[in-house]
């Protein structure tokens, strides 16, 4: 088979236009109103989210779309998946089905300087008998690719890359990315079938939040915005994927007989249609390639997206079909790389700040320069060991470059710039804010402030963590409010949160009755959150939110979690002895004790519930399981909080280390061949519920 052929298309007028017409049906009133509704949230969406104009405040979409999910629920027979009420997604879990793509999804070659761009357009003129081309440049976003194909301008399907035949069909997160248009807007001349390719990003704004998020939680950060969106993009939970604010930029429209002679005319088709398209531009000569080049090479940093280079594409549709593609990649467009972004710039000074659990932490500030799209000012420095091997001076000019963490990081120095007389960077031998010296915890990098009760950062980081999210989820106390809540004497400890009243509240300055009511009602609500998230939210030195649950469920209370030694803690699977020791050290201090009798006299939960307990047995206990594919009896969110209630515990990737591969139907061939290869039992559902019995 000639696969440009079916790749792409003829060039003749599609006459099929009938199929678009839609037979009119009788709507009530608010039947009507439902489909008004959804035409004008789609273009507010498609002015928000394509054009970056928005149309009306974001109250008024609420609002609007608010009247639209009452209309729905009272009208079920007018229920649509592609309805912008579905943009919010779904827990529903089911493994992605594999779909085979009509048309290969390739990749495509590279190139890394202008003379590499010039072999390539004269191997494709040569290949055209000598035909001249017209270039167009694009920007090559760093995403993960996507196809969407679409039916009389509605979104049917959308399925990754894959292996480029075949792809997981991923249309229930897809269509919770707002610039993806899920109808176009009628009467628009669109072919009655046609299929869109693009790229899924994550923003950098998005990318930064998510990372923060993750750290807070000690879950593992995302090394960069493309893995970050193909994570997403694979999320079980549409309605996770539609919280990470995932965008979309689209560069290629294939389909039967489509109308378009060049490259570019169909990509405004495509932008006339709602649909956000890869910045084009058409490049007159070779030397407005270099110019291309340089000047995208600047601007590039101030993209919202990640950018890894450039592709450039012949514009005449004819010409790539008679050019064809090697078995990897098309002969008619060639991408450019970039070098990975690094950036010289100035040490100023180095501040020292103060965790919540003490641990110095050496923050460099910068001369500001442009990265990645942001302004960096600060960079991490981690500790004085990395420190000395960087071989810092003060004043250095330093490099940056930003990975996976939140904050870039100094990866060298310059020291052909080095002034003269420098001295090289010392680390501060005590506490910056309250002066105690410093003590290094044996075994660690790290210097630690020990003036746990009176170091004011300790004290306002420990109530920040304890009222976080993922801990006791006590709205209104941020950064300043618990800074406030602290200089006024009010709160010293966690523990004096449960002392406060509104009346309190309101005589601190510029204090609002309202704020001060959210803050009572979230207090009252914390003492319902389970006992897992209450270890967690005392700040314990190197108990995050997994070690606090594994702890929850092996110990059930805090009593007996208190007078645990350091060997019956190091016992339990997953608690290593440096946590031990901790919790150890953390209990044997007698304010930690006081604080935790005044939590439970406030009414936290202190141990497991009965539920919990009564449904709990350690029959997978160690165990690291893998569940894959699509269930019948339970969903894969039952499955794992089954796992964990039976003192399990569910992993993503197979490893050596795991220990079983909970399987449904339609096991992603890459798991199979992967569990084979180590040897690992793969049990069915039946089985696993056998087991539990
Ligand atoms: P690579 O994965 O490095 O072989 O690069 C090829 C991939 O770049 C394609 O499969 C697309 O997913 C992606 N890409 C990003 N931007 C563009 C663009 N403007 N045109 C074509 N492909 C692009
Ligand atoms: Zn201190």
């Amino acid at each position: 088979m000639d696969i440009q052929r079916s790749l792409f298309n003829d060039f003749e007028i599609d006459n099929n236009s009938e199929e678009q017409v839609e037979q009119p049906k009788q709507l009530t009133g608010e039947e009507a109103r439902i489909v008004e509704l959804r035409e004008t949230l789609n273009r507010h969406n498609h002015s928000y989210y394509v054009l970056n104009q928005p149309t009306i405040s974001d109250q008024e979409f609420d609002h609007l779309m608010r009247e639209l999910q009452d209309l729905e629920e009272k009208h079920p027979e007018m229920a649509d998946p592609l309805s912008p009420t579905q943009r919010v997604g779904s827990d529903l879990s089911q493994g992605f089905k594999q779909v085979q793509h009509e048309r290969p999804m390739m990749s495509l070659g590279n190139s890394y300087s202008i003379e590499e761009v010039q072999d390539f357009l004269r191997r494709a003129k040569d290949g055209l008998g000598g035909e001249p081309v017209e270039i167009v440049g694009e920007m090559k976003y760093d995403g993960t690719s996507i196809s969407v194909t679409y039916e009389n301008g509605r979104l049917v399907r959308a399925v990754t890359r894959g292996d480029g035949v075949r792809g997981d069909d991923v249309t229930a997160n897809v269509i919770t990315i707002r610039s993806i248009p899920l109808e176009l807007p009628k009467g628009m001349d669109f072919p009655a079938k046609f299929e869109v390719r693009g790229e899924i990003m994550l923003p950098w704004a998005s990318f930064e939040r998510l990372n923060k998020e993750r750290a807070f939680n000690e879950e593992p950060l995302f090394a960069n915005p493309r893995n970050a969106a193909a994570g997403t993009l694979k999320l079980q939970n549409s309605a996770e994927v539609a919280r990470r604010g995932l965008d979309a930029y689209f560069y290629f429209i294939l389909g039967e007989n489509l109308p378009y002679k060049t490259h570019t005319e169909a990509m405004e088709a495509a932008r006339s249609w709602g649909f956000k398209i890869a910045h084009t531009e058409v490049l007159e000569s070779i030397d407005a390639v270099t110019d291309f080049i340089e000047r995208w090479d600047k601007e590039r940093k101030s993209l919202p997206v990640a950018t890894d280079g450039l592709v450039f594409k012949l514009n005449s549709l004819r010409q790539w079909l008679n050019l064809g593609a090697t078995a990897k990649s098309p002969r008619w467009a060639i991408a450019f790389k970039f070098a990975p972004e690094r950036e010289c710039t100035k040490l100023k000074s180095v501040s020292f700040e103060v965790g919540r659990t003490g641990v110095i932490t050496p923050v460099a500030n910068l001369e500001p320069v442009l990265l990645s799209g942001t302004i960096v000012k600060r960079a991490s420095l981690h500790n004085e060991d990395i420190i000395r091997q960087l071989d810092i001076h003060d004043g250095d000019m330093v490099y940056v470059e930003k990975g996976g963490e939140i904050i870039p990081k100094i990866v060298g120095v310059d020291t052909k710039q080095r002034e003269a007389g420098a001295e090289p960077l010392k680390f501060v031998t005590h506490c910056p804010v309250c002066g105690t010296a410093l003590q290094r915890i044996e075994g660690e990098a790290a210097w630690v402030c020990p003036n746990k009760w009176e170091c004011k950062p300790q004290i306002t980081g420990r109530i920040e963590h304890f009222v976080g999210r993922h801990a006791m989820n006590i709205d209104g106390i941020g950064e300043e409010v618990a800074a406030q809540l602290h200089e006024s004497g009010l709160v010293n400890n966690i523990a004096d949160l449960y002392d406060l009243t509104v009346d309190k509240l309101v005589s601190l300055d510029r204090f609002q009755l309202k704020s001060a009511q959210r803050i009572m009602r979230g207090i009252e609500q914390s003492k319902q959150v389970p006992f897992e998230r209450v270890i967690f939210a005392l700040s314990i030195q190197f108990v995050g939110e997994t070690t606090a649950k594994v702890l929850a469920r092996n110990v059930h209370n805090i009593d007996r979690l208190m007078e645990m030694s350091a060997e019956e803690l190091a016992a339990i699977p997953e608690i290593g002895p440096k946590i031990a020791q901790s919790i150890v050290e953390y209990f044997a201090v007698d304010t930690n004790r006081d604080i935790v009798e005044r939590l439970r006299w406030a009414g936290l939960q202190m141990a497991l519930s009965e539920e919990e307990l009564a449904n709990r047995t350690t029959k997978l206990e160690g165990k690291k399981i893998v569940i894959s594919g699509v269930f019948q009896h339970h969903s894969r969110e039952e499955y794992k909080a089954m796992i964990e209630q039976n003192g399990g515990k569910n992993v993503s990737s197979i490893s050596k280390a795991t220990s079983f591969i909970l399987a449904g139907e339609n096991m992603g061939p890459s798991k199979l061949e992967k569990a084979q290869k180590l040897g690992i039992d793969i049990i069915n559902e039946d089985q696993f519920l056998d087991l539990l019995k």
